[in-house]
């Protein structure tokens, strides 16, 4: 979400006559586009807006933005008031007031309704939702972006036609919790009639063009049979899907606050395995929840021995102000977490290694991402993993095939197919 809002700002300080720059120590205005989910984030950010005050360091620095998620807690406005501004995203049609400029050469719409500067030319990440209405005992967003609010499909899909129109490769769909997105149907023509999130995602699946799609991400407790049927039928949605476990053991689980059980996860992605042959699976997790035993971290460990995911963003637990879970005690050590973090790694490492070496012999569709340091070209299957491979060719923002020749635990290497 911080990716694509960035980009709405950054449209918005473009059209107000700001030119951006690589280079840090020549700007004159700093933006800070915030998260508020891990503590260490946040506290990367004081860091930050304090080194931008040091003249000596950034001397044409004259005015800092805070946005995002940590410009709305009050905690946040204590710590730190070395930031000239702390805006709301939501509240860029007021930005040039704020930074004291006429708004005349503005026209200015809703936060969904900015037209993005979107940071890549083959890439492009489109909001449907934001906000979410869960609670889970951890987290911080519904206090920080509020409520779910579902955009408007025909938005979304205008947004999307226009990136397929210039050529856009790959689009992801994103929201705090895609499967929960129930935009008004009275506000909509008879021709698009959208109840849900498995509805546009079919309905964009269907648009003409040679571009695939994504989505993040999805609670396991709203994850449809309609929303399977709709991946595994259509060709441009990609094979790949990103469910948060959060917790292997059902105490923890409920403790947090997540209303599903480890076996309706697993229910889950047994239907997913075999409802969308190949589809690679990622999760988040969280290590060091209040009074998590061993026991309990090792029914994590387990599951993910059984499920073998593909990917996962294993967090080690920071207590968020105002959330129910930081009235627990935060009893597992730094120390500790750290361990257990590293022991879930390694069994992350191990089923993700088995899984990819089934993909060596075999030729893969690519979208060409980046060139890495040594010169390799990198690339991104349908299930989102990372094959590099070597090519005279500026093959940046293209589709190719590509034989896998290597698998490793997180990344493939492979040959550009002879054609
Ligand atoms: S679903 Fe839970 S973890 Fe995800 S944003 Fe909402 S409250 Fe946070």
């Amino acid at each position: 979400m911080n990716y694509s809002d960035a980009e709405r700002f950054a449209a918005k300080l473009d059209e107000l006559g700001y030119k951006e720059t690589a280079n840090d120590k020549e700007a004159d205005l700093i933006v800070l586009i915030t998260c508020s989910v891990r503590k260490s984030a946040e506290d990367r950010v004081y860091g930050a807006i304090n080194n931008y005050r040091k003249k000596k360091l950034y001397p044409k620095v004259k005015k800092i933005i805070l946005s995002g998620c940590m410009a709305l807690r009050s905690e946040v406005l204590k710590k730190t008031d070395k930031a000239d501004i702390f805006m709301d995203i939501k509240d860029l049609k007021v930005l040039p007031q704020l930074l004291k400029q006429k708004a005349k050469s503005l026209e200015i719409g809703e936060y969904f309704s900015i037209k993005p500067k979107y940071a890549s030319k083959f890439m492009a990440y489109v909001p449907i939702m934001t906000g979410c209405n869960n609670f889970c005992s951890y987290c911080i967003v519904p206090y920080v972006r509020g409520r779910e609010i579902s955009r408007q499909p025909q938005e979304i899909i205008n947004e999307v036609k226009d990136l397929i129109r210039n050529g856009y490769k790959e689009i992801i769909l994103l929201g705090q919790n895609v499967n929960s997105y129930s935009p008004e149907l009275r506000a909509q023509s008879s021709k698009l009639k959208i109840k849900d999130f498995p509805d546009l995602l079919e309905y964009i699946a269907k648009l003409p063009g040679n571009f695939w799609l994504r989505f993040i991400t999805s609670h396991p407790k709203d994850l449809s049979d309609k929303l399977i049927r709709v991946m595994a039928k259509n060709k441009k949605i990609c094979e790949q899907i990103n469910l948060p476990i959060q917790s292997g053991d059902n105490v923890i689980l409920k403790k947090m606050n997540r209303h599903y059980t480890v076996a309706h996860y697993k229910y889950l992605v047994r239907k997913l395995r075999k409802n969308i042959p190949g589809i690679a699976i990622s999760t988040d997790v969280i290590v060091g929840f209040p009074e998590e035993t061993k026991k309990q971290f090792g029914n994590t460990a387990k599951l993910f021995k059984e499920v073998k995911f593909d990917m996962a963003y294993i967090n080690k637990y920071s207590p968020r102000e105002e959330t129910a879970a930081a009235r627990l005690k935060d009893n597992i050590s730094k120390a500790e977490k750290v361990k257990r973090a590293a022991a879930l790694t390694k069994v992350l490492s191990s089923g993700a290694l088995e899984n990819n070496k089934k993909l060596v012999g075999k030729t893969l569709d690519v979208l060409v991402i980046s060139r890495g340091r040594k010169g390799d070209w990198i690339g991104e299957t349908r299930t989102s993993k990372m094959v590099k491979f070597k090519s005279e060719k500026n093959l940046l923002g293209k589709f190719i095939n590509i034989n896998i020749i290597e698998a490793k635990d997180f990344g493939l290497i492979g040959m550009l197919t002879k054609k």
